[in-house]
């Protein structure tokens, strides 16, 4: 692999993170409000304001990539994947007392800290996206190997849900993004998705029915309607967050998969400039030590 290859790789995996934080940030504003409400309200959100129901400032992102960084320093710091150095940074962060934190991520990390249980036993209401919505460092972290992306995939995934439809969207997600990390276009990741409907036809998104809530299915049929019916990165992420519903959390996974696939010159200058200073300086010094760990990368440089 030649310097401009992995000069590119480096390049879209920190879009992908910064679109996350970006989805994330602008998202936070119309959660749980419906379409209607923020048409009457903004017209169209299209900028980060911050507010929502959190209250929080403009730039301020929330628990999906807080917890993102949480598995991305947990990682760096043992200087390999650690489940248990993970679950032991999510404590950490559930106790600096987040802005938010979802029941099923709390009862996750609760039972490991009772009894050191690195995996939640089956649980048919555990279908919700907080899984998925850490998704971004995993993908970079196992770059290059898709059995270590389904392993480290899974048991991130098992801290706090385990759901074959959680499990199953949290591997398309990380499909897409080792594939737009690596410059696929939108067709190939399109057939992704195809084959995550072929085993659960439940996330069929033509006809998509406008529901965007923090269900797997509805969360990932929001994402994947206006990834493939829009034509950049910004038109993306404002269809997906004036959805409403779960919209921090459908705009940080559209942002890390848009952010993959149409690059950092995509990223609009706007939003780049109110996201948090500390995260955005966070995510672009970790992003390419993330890839350092990655099996394409071997100490000599990138493998071909
Ligand atoms: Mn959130
Ligand atoms: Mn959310």
């Amino acid at each position: 692999m030649n310097s401009t290859d992995q000069q590119m790789i480096h390049s879209r995996s920190r879009a992908a993170f910064l679109g996350l934080a970006l989805g994330d940030a602008l998202g936070a504003t119309t959660e749980f409000m419906l379409p209607a409400e923020i048409r009457s309200s903004y017209q169209i959100h299209n900028r980060i304001i911050g507010g929502g129901w959190l209250g929080i400032k403009a730039g301020q992102v929330t628990d999906d990539t807080e917890m993102s960084l949480a598995l991305a320093h947990a990682v760096l710091d043992a200087g390999a994947w650690n489940l248990q150095q993970i679950a032991d940074y999510f404590v950490a962060w559930m106790r600096s007392k987040p802005i938010d934190i979802g029941a099923t991520v709390r009862k996750g990390i609760r039972t490991y800290l009772h009894n050191g249980t690195l995996e939640m036993p089956f649980n048919e209401w555990d279908a919700g996206n907080g899984a998925a919505m850490r998704m971004c460092p995993v993908a970079l972290l196992s770059y290059g190997n898709s059995e270590l992306l389904k392993r480290y995939t899974l048991e991130q995934a098992h801290l706090t849900h385990h759901h074959p439809l959680s499990d199953a969207g949290c591997l398309c997600i990380g499909k897409m993004l080792h594939a737009a990390v690596a410059g696929a276009d939108r067709f190939a990741l399109h057939e992704l998705t195809r084959e995550l409907v072929r085993q659960h036809p439940n996330f069929r998104f033509n006809n998509y029915n406008g529901q965007a809530s923090g269900y797997i299915v509805d969360t990932l049929r929001t994402v994947f309607h206006f990834l493939f019916t829009t034509a950049d990165f910004e038109e993306c992420l404002v269809g997906v967050v004036n959805q409403g519903g779960d919209a921090d959390t459908t705009g940080a996974i559209a942002g890390m998969i848009a952010g993959a696939l149409y690059g950092e010159g995509s990223l609009p200058r706007h939003w780049m400039k109110k996201l948090n200073r500390t995260v955005r300086t966070d995510i672009e010094l970790i992003t390419p030590r993330l890839l350092t760990l990655a099996p394409a990368f071997d100490q000599t440089g990138w493998s071909s």
